[in-house]
């Protein structure tokens, strides 16, 4: 994989985080590419959706790559996400024995620890790991997501003022 392809991957699991966002989900996105260079599985977290944290955008990726290659074994095939997978995820990638990870920004809260190597050979097979791709894209999804929430959080507070401000008023206008 040079560094143009990776690129080129990394772009389609950003499309993929991008539809987390719109759905209101932790925008984080994963694509998985076989040793062909074709897209075989692609994946939007979807936790919220499916109210549980298997709903990781690797997770599922790795889901419907080994549904299309009718295997678990993901040899020769290279993951594209854009947030530092967790241990959970990190875990199946190494099970699924795929080759290589690439991932766009470092997750200090949730991520698997990249910046601890020992952590990253705890299985036999070594897997090659990239980070960085593209992590400024990745990094302003997931600010624009916070941005959202708080925002929405905001306009829902002011409707609930507004609600008890009518409760209240109801209350006045019937004794009265
Ligand atoms: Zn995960």
């Amino acid at each position: 994989m040079d560094g143009k392809k990776d690129v080129f991957y990394m772009q389609k699991a950003l499309r993929q985080a991008q539809i987390a966002l719109k759905k209101n989900e932790v925008p984080v996105g994963a694509v998985i590419v076989n040793k062909d260079g074709q897209v075989i599985g692609r994946g939007y977290n979807k936790v919220e959706k499916l109210k549980c944290q298997t709903g990781h955008a690797e997770i599922i990726a790795i889901k419907k790559a080994c549904k299309k290659l009718k295997d678990w074994r993901l040899e020769d095939c290279w993951i594209y996400v854009t947030l530092e997978p967790c241990l959970m995820c990190l875990g199946l990638i190494k099970l699924s024995r795929i080759k290589g990870l690439v991932f766009g920004s470092c997750s200090n809260e949730f991520g698997f620890g990249y910046k601890n190597i020992k952590v990253c050979n705890f299985y036999k097979k070594n897997l090659i790991i990239k980070q960085g791709l593209k992590e400024v894209e990745s990094i302003k999804l997931l600010k624009n997501f916070f941005k959202k929430l708080r925002l929405n959080r905001k306009v829902k507070g002011e409707a609930e003022k507004t609600v008890l401000r009518k409760g209240r008023k109801e209350i006045v206008t019937k004794k009265s």
